[in-house]
């Protein structure tokens, strides 16, 4: 495992929180305590809040992300937003296929695939979420799983184009829950997708991989979780939201 050949992206999902106004103020909070991070650090805000987002970024390392994006370049599909319209509007990342699209929102490894496809076709960086459920950890299924979304997300996706891939590791069982995997549950999740994408790539381009983990990662946690040969920083949903929290998270993966 190299480690050192691999930047650490910590990026904070802000979910459905979170005004223009309230964007703008928090943003503002964060700068000053993440401006020495030697690592990636993104904030992924709800599309209303990105002009605010990339307007309070200004000048600073943060970096402004979506939450999501459609798979079609445009047409009738309504409340939809297309990759080139977050790429015009300054947006550099995109969190695809989190769970709670998937759990809420109908969103399947298929739909997954194609949303990261426009994504990396326009340009962006997409983080794709996988993960598995309680229930298929308990029955023993966490590797096949998370093998089959990670292969399933990324059909098509050069070589080339996997190069602005950064795979989310995120056990459902521990997103929102205030239950976080351990560091080794952490480490060997994330393993397993580095696993998949050398069977898919070899294993020298899955070596370059970043790969996040995420599920109640916070300022208590993180030292432990981003120590791990495997965890390549995190995805941050509740600490997120917080200016101090997430710049102890970013301070974590500077070391
Ligand atoms: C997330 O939204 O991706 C997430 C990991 O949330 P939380 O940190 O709140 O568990």
């Amino acid at each position: 495992m190299n480690k050192a050949v691999r930047k650490a992206v910590i990026a904070g999902n802000w979910k459905m929180n979170k005004t223009p106004s309230e964007t703008t103020a928090l943003i503002g909070e964060m700068k000053p305590l993440v401006k020495d991070a030697d690592c990636d650090v993104v904030l992924c805000v709800p599309f209303i809040d990105i002009p605010a987002a990339i307007e309070a970024a200004k000048g600073s390392n943060i970096k402004i992300g979506a939450e999501n994006v459609h798979f079609k370049a445009s047409g009738a599909y309504t409340g939809e937003v297309s990759a080139d319209m977050l790429k015009e509007a300054g947006v550099e990342y995109v969190v695809i296929g989190h769970s709670e699209r998937r759990t809420y929102f109908g969103e399947t490894d298929q739909t997954v695939n194609l949303r990261s496809l426009a994504a990396l076709n326009a340009g962006l960086k997409a983080i794709i979420c996988v993960g598995e459920t309680l229930e298929q950890r308990e029955l023993g299924y966490t590797e096949t799983i998370l093998k089959f979304q990670t292969k399933m997300a990324l059909t098509n996706v050069t070589k080339e184009q996997l190069k602005n891939v950064i795979i989310a590791y995120e056990p459902v069982w521990a997103i929102g829950t205030g239950v976080t995997a351990t560091a080794d549950q952490a480490d060997e999740g994330n393993g397993f997708v580095r696993a998949a994408i050398a069977e898919a790539y070899g294993a020298d381009v899955a070596e370059t991989v970043t790969i996040q983990y995420g599920g109640s990662m916070n300022a208590g946690n993180a030292d432990e979780l981003v120590s791990k040969v495997n965890v390549d920083g995190g995805l941050i949903g509740g600490a997120s939201l917080k200016a101090v929290d997430f710049s102890k998270i970013v301070a974590a993966a500077s070391k």
